[in-house]
């Protein structure tokens, strides 16, 4: 394999932008053709939900790693090229589950897809260092605040324990006329630095609208410092959208305006859609 499918979006504090992070690379790679599959293996919150609208009896995670349900079942297809897998919120399920599962869910989705992002719950327990293990490579993202630069470190420690390899750090929030030297908080933390997103007041409108922010608003700084990141880390050339062409006509398979969400009705269609999608990008090759 030339490049590295199966990434932990990890970090030591909670609300640094893993989840945002997840998402916009994960769409970012589906734009430009690349199978994707993200899942929510932050157990005990419901991530992915806001962008899956899941009816309360909807099978997740959950219900795969406590063996009552297949991983088919709880993919729930986004846009084109990508699905999502989210976590339930029922704390009686989590009690359930065994993340010890999560190992057979991670190959079985990297024999499907492309990429898979793992979306990493924050904090130092059983189902956050597993993932870390389970990855190809881990990118660990903070803030630039000395407290979450901090917990990074253990993102660090907890990633060499598991067995894990690190990617580097993503520098989220970063304010453009800050004196704050983003190398050097990679250097600290002796991890290369993958990049910077910058702090945008877009992103937060986005996660309310259910929307990935390269989607909602393609032209934002983040949006654009998110395609640089998916492009360095995979290697592949993402293009930039432009305001009076959409892309549209440059890849008819690519998702340049995924539907925002999938509703009840479009769900069940969904896993067909994604299984045909995949059947036939599969007989392109
Ligand atoms: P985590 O998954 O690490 O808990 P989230 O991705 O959910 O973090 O982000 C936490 C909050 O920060 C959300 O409200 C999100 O909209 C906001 N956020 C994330 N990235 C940015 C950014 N670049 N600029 C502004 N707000 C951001
Ligand atoms: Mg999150």
């Amino acid at each position: 394999m030339s490049h590295e499918t199966v990434y932990a979006i990890a970090s030591g504090k909670g609300g640094v932008g893993k989840t945002t992070t997840t998402v916009n690379l994960g769409t970012v790679l589906a734009q430009a053709g690349e199978r994707v599959a993200i899942v929510d293996t932050d157990l005990g919150m419901a991530n992915l939900a806001g962008f899956v609208s899941l009816t309360p009896d909807a099978t997740t995670l959950h219900d795969v790693l406590a063996g009552d349900a297949s991983i088919d079942d709880a993919t729930y297809r986004l846009a084109d090229n990508i699905v999502a897998v989210p976590s339930g919120t029922d704390l009686d399920e989590y009690a359930k589950t065994s993340p010890e599962g999560l190992r057979t869910v991670v190959e079985e989705l990297r024999s499907t897809y492309d990429f898979v992002f793992l979306d990493v719950g924050a904090g130092v327990s059983h189902e956050t260092v597993l993932p870390l293990g389970l990855a190809d490579s881990v990118v660990v993202v903070s803030t630039p605040e000395p407290a979450a630069v901090q917990d990074s470190q253990k993102t660090v420690e907890l990633t060499a324990r598991a067995g894990g390899e690190i990617a580097g750090l993503v520098v989220t929030r970063t304010h453009p006329n800050s004196d704050i030297s983003y190398d050097e908080i990679a250097g600290q933390l002796e991890i290369p630095l993958l990049g910077t997103i910058p702090e945008d007041p877009t992103s937060r409108e986005s996660v309310c609208a259910g929307t990935p922010l390269v989607v909602y608003d393609p032209q934002s700084s983040a949006s654009g410092a998110y395609r640089r990141l998916a492009s360095d880390l995979s290697g592949i050339d993402i293009q930039t959208p432009s305001d009076d062409d959409s892309g549209a006509d440059d890849d008819e398979e690519s998702a340049s305006e995924p539907e925002p969400q999938a509703t009840a009705d479009e769900r069940e269609a969904g896993h067909d859609d994604v299984s045909s999608a995949i059947t036939e990008a599969e007989s392109n090759n």
